[in-house]
């Protein structure tokens, strides 16, 4: 279970981000979290993945309080934690193996088992075909599953993107979602960031809506408000 509780955000330039974002999300879900442009979506993704430090209120992942966490700490959070971010951030002078295996080289693995591991993903995202070649040769639908076995590729409790659909037309988006729906299916909690109002509707999850920082509403498909 992962809790916020009475979150603010103020960035240093003093632009308020979020108001006050009390939330539960049970292990396993799959999360929606949508509003229209400068809502909070990508802090709160951010604030989760402790890239940035809330202003006020407390984080709970677990039985870990991940609100300052600091240095080697966040390292080890994020071992538990893959984030798909909306410009991919691959590294485009590396080739796609040694782009998803960077995660597992930070965590000291064997060079086997990390080309093992680095193998099987690709499959899975249906990429081994294409594992020399450099992020800049690929379609933008291929890049963003590299970004995603990259993500995906410490076995991540949980899983962040950040408007995963955006940019993709509408058969690679459907191919993606149905990718994030795969991956909850194995009991990843998936969290995404997305104004993509037609994958909302044909792959409904709960939805979190953000309106200027607060949550104005937090519903399940079947129409249940969920207790704030
Ligand atoms: P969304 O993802 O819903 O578009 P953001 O979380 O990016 O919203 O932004 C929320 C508010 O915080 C906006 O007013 C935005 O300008 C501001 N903001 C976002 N990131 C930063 C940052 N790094 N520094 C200062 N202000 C920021
Ligand atoms: P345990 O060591 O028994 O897993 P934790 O306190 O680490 O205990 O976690 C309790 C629950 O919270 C787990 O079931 C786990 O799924 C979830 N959890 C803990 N940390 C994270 C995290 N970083 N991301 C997602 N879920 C987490």
């Amino acid at each position: 279970m992962i809790q916020l509780f009475n979150i603010g955000k103020i960035y240093q330039n003093g632009a308020p981000a979020l108001h006050d974002i009390s939330l539960k999300i049970p292990d396993g879900d799959f999360v929606y979290v949508t509003g229209s442009s400068g809502a909070g979506k990508s802090t709160l993704l951010r604030l989760l993945y402790c890239a940035e430090k809330p202003s006020r209120g407390q984080i709970l992942m677990g039985e870990r309080n991940t609100t300052r966490l600091r240095g080697r700490n966040v390292s080890y959070l994020r071992r538990d934690i893959g984030f798909v971010f909306q410009d991919f951030k691959l590294l485009n002078s590396r080739t796609v193996l040694e782009n998803v295996a960077l995660p597992l080289q930070v965590q000291g693995l064997s060079r086997h088992e990390i080309s093992t591991r680095v193998y099987q993903m690709l499959q899975y995202v249906g990429l081994e075909y294409k594992l020399q070649r450099k992020p800049l040769e690929l379609s933008g639908g291929e890049q963003q599953r590299v970004a995603i076995a990259r993500a995906m590729i410490v076995n991540p409790r949980l899983l962040l993107a950040d408007e995963p659909t955006g940019n993709l037309d509408h058969e690679l988006a459907v191919e993606i979602m149905e990718m994030f729906t795969r991956i909850n299916e194995t009991g990843t909690t998936v969290l995404i960031a997305t104004h993509d109002k037609e994958m909302l509707e044909l792959f409904p999850h709960r939805t979190v809506v953000l309106h200027a920082g607060n949550v104005v509403s937090d519903v399940t498909p079947d129409g249940v408000a969920t207790a704030i």
